[in-house]
């Protein structure tokens, strides 16, 4: 499976997805993470990529400009228009199911907003606004890592002798059991006798 990250803060990105389970699975080719700078794709000619609110208000929007020609590059390099998700507060609360969902699909675009967020325009490039929960954060890298890391686990060969995906929560809709592991006695709490 191939993610399609656009950002602005590619470093972030690269970092936070390079290690444990993730970064393994991209060694061994079971997927690969493409970080894609919007800056790299504005025309303005001091690499600027927002500006001031229409009607006012705090903050600066991300234009839509820089993020459309950031996603045609992508829709170009893989010769079609790829399922793409746009990280917002606004947007759907992310869940398990989505992430079997998206696990289906050979491209996956997540779209990273910065500032007081994107102009509404880009949102036309989305199939779908997904939140990872009632809060706001500073950008969306954080929340495209959410998403990336809950769709990896549910890939073929990624998760190995470390687990099954079969075996966790939301797997069916229900939680995962208590568990334990040595000693069978620690301060005064013990493991079930059943284990
Ligand atoms: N002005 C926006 C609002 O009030 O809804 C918040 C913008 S936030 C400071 C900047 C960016 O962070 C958003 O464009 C989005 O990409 C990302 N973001 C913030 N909170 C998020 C969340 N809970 N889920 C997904 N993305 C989030």
């Amino acid at each position: 499976m191939n993610f399609h990250i656009l950002t602005l803060f590619p470093d972030m990105v690269e970092r936070g997805l390079n290690t444990s389970i993730i970064g393994r699975a991209v060694g061994k080719g079971l997927l690969n993470i493409e970080t894609i700078n919007i800056r790299d794709y504005t025309l303005d000619r001091h690499k600027k990529v927002d500006d001031y609110p229409y009607g006012g208000g705090a903050g600066m929007v991300m234009q839509a400009q820089p993020i459309y020609d950031a996603w045609q590059a992508v829709a170009q390099k893989i010769g079609r228009k790829p399922r793409t998700v746009y990280l917002t507060p606004q947007g759907n609360t992310f869940q398990q199911e989505m992430a079997k969902d998206y696990a289906k699909e050979e491209d996956l675009v997540l779209l990273c907003g910065h500032y007081e967020g994107i102009d509404e325009r880009a949102y036309t490039l989305a199939d779908k606004t997904i939140s990872i929960g009632d809060y706001v954060l500073t950008s969306g890298e954080l929340a495209s890592m959410v998403v990336i890391d809950a769709v990896v686990r549910r890939l073929d060969g990624v998760l190995g002798d470390e687990g099954s995906s079969v075996d966790e929560s939301f797997y069916d809709g229900l939680l995962e059991y208590p568990q334990y592991t040595r000693p069978a006695q620690y301060r005064g709490m013990s493991v079930p006798d059943v284990l």
